[in-house]
């Protein structure tokens, strides 16, 4: 394999596998700094493989797209967590990749997850492992009640959870999610949500974007405003830290965001993390003067890294498929971008999906301005010119 740093050379490609709105973003970072891009994705008009030099189109564990993704690329990273941590590996035994499967094991998995995450000192909330109907008795399970009930693999966006009220709820709930090996976790009392996105080097080296504050809606992000407002500094702080050392503990490279729940008392409680750049970083590309996707590309090729500095205050809003429907309307309509891109301070970004569906991640808008009131005050505009909730 090919020495670091992979220098932008005009030839060097790097690869992501999954080619979704992060991938896209992520291709058009890459093209930027001058590298070659290659996508693999099973659908042949996905975001990023319309943008990338190349595209495979195949499904993430066929052997022959592997073997023609890595025949093209420096370098390989994932953009989807739920890309199969085995096509990594596959991929790992031909070209660079980064993070390596055996971090994408651990984040893949919510009870591989939780254990990182008390092996490496960081708190999270009570939870218990259900895997048979024996489980869902036990006292220490019924004991974290009300609580949430979540998939160990492939949930996202508030998908593969049910909550829980009462032990007499268990069994229903547990059948609504198909029985799978589950998590049940303690309903938290939630003040407030944040994440934190860190960047680590082969190297070890590690750097960081600031602390963002979330609000979902739905279960599903609808909000990231930074710096984060309701935040005291020391929390801010503690955060970062325990970002990084979830980082260190997995030896892992590449972009890891890691979210938090803040508790009414002020506990710092670490949620989930997401091996690759994040829904809620995306104002990192307009707000600061290295975004979550550069990030992705300096840790892939072995690049410096160098700590981000936030430029401007910024408020991002999720723009869902809802936005193409009006009331009671089954044919989607174009929403009025020139009423928000009227307003100073506001970058849209759409991700060229074809067709809208209520809850689909169709772009974001992330207004920057001098100071935060203003950025929350222009946002507050721009979602009323929308007909998005106030926050
Ligand atoms: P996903 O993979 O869908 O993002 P999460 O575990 O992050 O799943 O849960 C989605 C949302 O549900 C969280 O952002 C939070 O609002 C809420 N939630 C999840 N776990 C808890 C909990 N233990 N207590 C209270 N709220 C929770
Ligand atoms: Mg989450």
């Amino acid at each position: 394999m090919t020495a670091l740093p992979l220098l932008p050379d005009g030839r060097t490609t790097l690869g992501v596998m999954g080619g979704g709105q992060l991938g896209r973003m992520f291709v058009q970072a890459a093209q930027r700094l001058g590298y070659r891009t290659a996508v693999l994705d099973p659908d042949a008009a996905s975001p990023a493989g319309t943008v990338a030099h190349t595209q495979v189109v195949g499904a993430y564990l066929d052997d022959d797209a592997l073997a023609a993704l890595a025949a093209d690329c420096a370098a390989v990273t994932t953009e989807f967590e739920n890309v199969p941590a085995p096509a990594l590996r596959a991929l790992a035994g031909r070209v660079r990749v980064a993070p390596a499967a055996a971090a994408v094991d651990i984040c893949q998995d919510r009870v591989a997850e939780k254990r990182h995450f008390q092996r490496s000192g960081v708190p999270c909330a009570p939870y218990a492992v259900v895997e048979t109907v024996a489980d869902l008795a036990r006292p220490e399970v019924q004991a974290l009640l009300p609580g949430i009930l979540k998939t160990a693999r492939l949930g996202y966006d508030g998908k593969g959870q049910v909550t829980v009220a009462t032990a007499a709820d268990l069994p229903a709930a547990w059948a609504a999610l198909q029985q799978a090996r589950c998590v049940l976790e303690q309903r938290l009392p939630l003040h407030r949500e944040l994440s934190v996105i860190v960047a680590r080097g082969s190297d070890g080296q590690t750097v960081q974007l600031p602390l963002q504050q979330n609000l979902h809606r739905d279960g599903i992000l609808a909000v990231t405003e930074v710096p984060a407002p309701d935040v005291p500094a020391a929390t801010a702080q503690a955060a970062g830290q325990q970002a990084r050392q979830l980082a260190a503990s997995m030896d892992y490279v590449g972009v890891l965001c890691v979210e938090f729940f803040l508790l009414a008392d002020g506990s710092l409680v670490a949620n989930e993390m997401a091996p690759r750049p994040h829904n809620s970083g995306h104002y990192s590309l307009d707000a600061c003067d290295q975004s979550q996707f550069d990030l992705q590309v300096r840790t892939l090729a072995g690049l410096p890294l160098v700590a981000p500095r936030l430029q401007a205050p910024a408020v991002m809003l999720n723009l869902l498929g809802d936005l193409w429907f009006a009331a009671g309307d089954t044919t989607p309509r174009t929403p009025d971008w020139a009423a928000v891109l009227a307003l100073p301070g506001t970058h849209l970004h759409l991700y060229g999906k074809a067709e809208a569906r209520r809850g689909r991640k169709m772009g974001h808008l992330t207004v920057t301005a001098a100071d935060a009131a203003t950025a929350r005050a222009v946002a507050l505009q721009a979602a009323e010119r929308l007909g998005l909730p106030a926050f």
